[in-house]
């Protein structure tokens, strides 16, 4: 079975917003086993919405639409499918009682507009919505099905896994499509390419591709099979082989960040984490605290911006700052030392460079950043020179202190 997504929002357009609902949906059909080959955002206009629908229609057997169920004139996606597959609109009284009793519990004043949300296509399904007004509908037509869903997230999701999800099971022939990600840090897409290229070359059921975003790629495996169990199967030999190729180089999978695995680590290991900054600013302290229960190992952060408070507060020595600057691996290890100590820690991690883009000097360009960590384990500092723009350079940098952190821990760092 084929299915689209249509996803209907000027906003979407004007990129005010991003488009998770076809996120969602994609995730949901593909684990239903059915094939999504386009996905099409349209804005709030009457002609071409009618358009992508049509083409949609055409060349699919779901089309499933979301946004535009308001109750304001820019809310067209039920007058461009009524138009489209010829199912003229007609006010449904039931409907509209069902409307008004949600706005009389959230206490709302009811507006007159909203009895367009009461208009339904004929031989319409409506789906009842409890979060919100716009009703959901669904059309059976052509042995094809159109699906309208409302835009906010909170509204639809829970509309599609409890009206819509059951019926496409019914339709299917219960295939089932699972993906599993492999999370890696510490090398880049292309030289992770080569080292599994002759899996990637030799990929039928399941599938393997990679995915790079900001110092980290994925490998998604995904596999097609009639029962769940079965995908798991398929997958399981693939993960062995490429794991045995990356070894350490994969810190974890599906929702795992390396914040949450260093985390892990800490709290398996009894120890308490801080951390000072300078050119990050916090952002470290920001994913560590990113993750819930972080409060079990986190204690202090140190964002130390000037030469005076890493010397004052973190015991830096001043002969450091004056002979190896404070852009220097000297200097790194002796915040990370000082962060520990100050804070009676067990770990502490350490950032100190320069982000752009002024502050770079022919011995230390843009992008010149130390890491250091000061573990129990041993001490770690490394040079990393980055490129590209402040915030990518920042990212980057915090990615691969809390990577830094975690091989140490694992004690895997001579590999
Ligand atoms: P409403 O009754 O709130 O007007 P609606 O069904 O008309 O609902 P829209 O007006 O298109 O939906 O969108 C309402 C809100 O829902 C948007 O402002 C946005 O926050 C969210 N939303 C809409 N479409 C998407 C999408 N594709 N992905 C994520 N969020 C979305
Ligand atoms: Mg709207």
């Amino acid at each position: 079975m084929i299915a689209e997504i249509v996803a209907v929002g000027t906003e979407l357009l004007l990129g005010q917003i991003l488009n998770t609902n076809a996120q969602f949906l994609a995730q949901e059909l593909a684990s239903l086993g059915i094939e999504v080959y386009y996905q099409t955002v349209v804005g709030d206009n009457l002609k071409r919405l009618v358009q992508a629908f049509q083409q949609a229609w055409r060349r699919s057997q779901v089309v499933i639409l979301t946004g535009g169920l308001g109750p304001t004139t820019d809310d067209l996606t039920r007058e461009a499918v009524a138009e489209a597959l010829q199912c003229p609109l007609s006010f449904r009284e039931d409907v509209w009682q069902e409307i008004c009793s949600y706005m009389q519990r959230s206490n709302h004043p009811i507006p007159e507009n909203n009895r367009r949300q009461a208009m339904v296509p004929a031989g319409a399904t409506v789906l009842p919505n409890p979060r919100g007004t716009a009703p959901g509908l669904i059309i059976e037509k052509e042995g094809r099905l159109a699906v309208l869903l409302p835009g906010p997230p909170r509204e639809m999701q829970p509309m599609f896994s409890d009206h819509v999800r059951p019926r496409l099971v019914q339709r299917t022939g219960h295939g089932v499509i699972l993906s599993r990600s492999l999370r890696v840090v510490g090398i880049g897409e292309s030289a992770l390419e080569e080292k599994i290229s002759d899996l990637i070359a030799a990929q039928a059921n399941p599938t393997i591709a990679l995915y790079a975003s900001l110092g980290e790629v994925q490998i998604r495996v995904t596999a097609k099979a009639p029962t769940e169990d079965r995908a798991r199967e398929l997958i399981a030999p693939v993960e062995t082989s490429i794991r045995k190729r990356i070894g350490s180089l994969i810190y974890g999978c599906g929702q795992d960040t390396l914040a949450s695995v260093l985390g892990q680590l800490l709290r398996e290991r009894g120890y308490k984490l801080a951390l000072a900054e300078s050119c990050t600013g916090g952002l470290l302290g920001s994913m560590i605290t990113d993750v819930p229960g972080s409060s079990d190992y986190f204690i202090a952060g140190y964002i130390t911006y000037s030469n005076e408070v890493k010397q004052t507060l973190l015991g830096v020595p001043e002969e450091i700052i004056a002979r190896d600057g404070a852009v220097s691996a000297a200097c790194a290890q002796a915040m990370a030392a000082g962060a520990r100590k100050v804070s009676g820690a067990d770990v502490a991690i350490a950032i100190t460079g320069i982000a752009g883009p002024a502050g770079g000097t022919p011995d230390k360009p843009v992008g010149t950043v130390y890491v250091a960590v000061d573990a129990p384990e041993g001490q770690l500092v490394e040079r990393l020179s980055l490129r590209g723009e402040r915030a990518a350079i920042r990212a980057r940098s915090a990615k691969v202190a809390l990577n830094l952190a975690r091989l140490l821990l694992l004690q895997e760092t001579k590999r």
